[in-house]
């Protein structure tokens, strides 16, 4: 079965790590829009920046220049811990689907904190480490970007403090333990520790907390404590710039054997893996080198790109964070409880948005039960077991090759697969049992949250 001349499972030697990220913004003609102060509504500057998030994380978010920037070596030498991970083709799933079309994808579970967070995670940590800084605060919803911090920070020796969404924290046992093994402090938000934790506590009692709530209550921590910044998971330019190291291993095992994507596909949810993982190539594609289709999976309970509308909008409930032009809807927005933790923001990352909103990037919404079939149906014939946000990059990558089966074109499909769904049972015992409901948004509903966008000009 494993004809083709291309080897199961590609590896590369710890040599061949990636040395440099890329900054794909560098070769972008409409670069995304500046972030905004929240006080004046004026491009933010550096210093009121720095206040909150680390000097150096500062000068990558704003660099809209630079196309590389080196690895630091310690960040490499931790990085050799569970990189560079394989790059595999799923001929156990073309030939379960009888596909003519090659499928490939980069699993990024293999470590303990089981995604891609943790390639920014450590970096953010090292930058924190190196500006003599005592600790960092975080928020975390599902739990996968708190853990990824936490083994950062007990690494760098700095003290991690993460607000997790108060719900997730009741019914996510395991990982709010697994974030105590490594040394973090885990508060459930809205917690009584914030004067915007207080207040969102008095004014919707028994809240099980939001993602934007517990960002506000970390950001007001970070900037209340001596010797703490702030650090987020995702959207942001730096978190894009760090998961690059997924993109750039994938195209180094692909030009090995001169593999040429025809259709790159990512689960959205802040942006960062798929930023990460279509950079590359996309830088191609801006440079007029080559050309390739990408396609963004988003959960139909909350359609930022497909449903969502380009415009200046806060990252967080308490509208403490710059604000950011993004495809968004809107701050105000509630995503349905769905299974899929990590996709459920209300906003994308500025510098995908412009890509998307260029119409350089495609964009589609799946429901999750179809999800949870295909992440099945991928974990019966290779293997993994995937996480419920990497299942939706699963479902678009099986519809693509369904299409290749019909037209008999044998197209080059690659994904990004980014986590293990060990602690996501919870959800795949409610598929099994027929439980698990689809849920979308109606027109009204988006249209309520949009008309509270902020004015900008
Ligand atoms: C957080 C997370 C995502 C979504 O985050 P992005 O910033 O959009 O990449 C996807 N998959 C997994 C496993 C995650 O933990």
């Amino acid at each position: 079965m494993f004809n083709d001349n291309v080897p199961y499972k590609i590896y590369l030697s710890e040599e061949e790590l990636p040395k440099q990220w890329y900054n794909v913004r560098a070769d972008m003609k409409n670069k995304p829009a500046p972030l905004l102060d929240p006080e004046t509504m004026k491009p933010i500057r550096a210093e009121r920046l720095s206040s909150v998030f680390c000097e150096e994380l500062v000068k990558q978010e704003l660099d809209d220049t630079t196309p590389y920037f080196d690895i630091p070596e310690p960040i490499l030498d931790f990085y050799k811990m569970y990189r560079p991970a394989p790059l595999t083709r799923a001929y156990f799933l073309e030939k379960k689907l009888g596909t003519p079309a090659k499928i490939y994808y980069k699993f990024e579970g293999n470590n303990t904190s089981g995604s891609h967070k943790l390639n920014s995670a450590i970096a953010q940590a090292y930058y924190a480490k190196m500006q003599g800084l005592r600790g960092v605060t975080t928020e975390t919803g599902a739990g996968q970007w708190g853990t990824a911090l936490a083994m950062a920070c007990s690494y760098f020796d700095l003290d991690c403090k993460v607000y997790m969404v108060k719900c997730s924290y009741e019914q996510k046992p395991f990982r709010r333990e697994v974030m105590k093994v490594y040394g973090a402090s885990v508060t459930p938000s809205p917690s009584m520790e914030t004067a915007v934790g207080r207040k969102i506590n008095e004014q919707f009692p028994g809240t099980g907390g939001s993602l934007g709530c517990a960002i506000s209550e970390a950001v007001e921590a970070a900037t209340s404590m001596e010797g703490y910044r702030y650090v987020l998971g995702s959207v942001l330019n730096q978190v894009l710039l760090h998961q690059t190291v997924i993109g750039l291993e994938s195209k180094a095992a692909m030009d090995k054997y001169g593999i040429k994507p025809d259709i790159i596909i990512g689960c959205a949810g802040g942006g960062s893996n798929l930023g990460g993982l279509i950079s590359p190539f996309m830088g191609e594609k801006l440079r007029g080198e080559a050309d390739y289709r990408f396609i963004a999976v988003e959960p139909e309970s909350c359609p930022s790109l497909t449903r969502g509308k380009y415009a200046y909008d806060y990252c967080d409930t308490g509208a403490v964070c710059p604000l950011q032009k993004m495809y968004t809807l809107g701050s105000g927005f509630m995503p349905a409880a769905t299974h899929a933790g990590g996709l459920r923001y209300h906003g994308m990352s500025s510098l995908l948005s412009q890509l998307y909103d260029d119409k350089l990037m495609e964009a589609v919404s799946v429901k999750q039960t179809e999800v949870f079939a295909a992440a099945e149906l991928f974990a019966r014939v290779e293997g993994t077991l995937p996480a419920p946000e990497s299942s939706h990059a699963i479902k678009v990558a099986i519809d693509e090759a369904l299409k290749c089966k019909e037209t008999g074109e044998e197209k080059t499909i690659f994904f990004g697969l980014t986590g293990t769904g060990y602690f996501d049972m919870m959800s795949y015992e409610k598929f099994h049992n027929g439980v698990m409901k689809d849920y979308a948004p109606t027109d009204a509903e988006i249209a309520e949250a949009l008309a509270k966008l902020p004015k900008v000009e």
